[in-house]
């Protein structure tokens, strides 16, 4: 200890996302800040407004603005910027405060999920859906 401070204890993550096909991105309100689509706008060469327009629609009843989705062969629809081939994300770098925090603990619950479904089928590869 110093400063009567605790060091921060490394916590690992007991979840893989490069063996996930991606269940947090298909959650269809994902929200976006005025910070998050200037990132974004900056990190895909884009002006704010076209991001904004391109990436994200608004919620009136909510009052809230949301990523916009895609069609997804495994789920209804995933996030407008989520890769359907790689599954993955394609501005995780540049990806919105929403997304870094998830699932803020070490366990991911849809992972625990996706684990449970694969050795009930027996195959590493299953994709459950929810
Ligand atoms: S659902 Fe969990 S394991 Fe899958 S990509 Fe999201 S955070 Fe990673
Ligand atoms: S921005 Fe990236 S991490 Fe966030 S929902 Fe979309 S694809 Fe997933």
């Amino acid at each position: 200890m110093k400063n009567g401070k605790a060091f921060p204890v490394p916590v690992r993550a007991r979840y893989s996302c490069s063996k996930c096909p991606g269940y947090c991105c298909s959650y269809p309100e994902i929200e976006v800040t005025p910070r998050d689509i200037e990132r974004l706008a900056r990190h895909l060469g884009l002006s704010y407004d076209v991001a904004e327009a391109r990436l994200t629609k608004y919620d009136a009843k909510e009052k809230v603005r949301l990523l916009r989705h895609q069609k997804d062969e495994h789920f209804q629809t995933v996030c407008t910027l989520f890769d359907r081939q790689q599954r993955r994300c394609t501005v995780y770098e540049a990806r919105p405060a929403v997304c870094r925090s998830y699932p803020d603990s070490p366990r991911c619950g849809y992972y625990e999920f996706l684990k449970f479904e694969r050795a009930h089928q027996d195959d590493p590869d299953f994709i459950a859906v929810t």
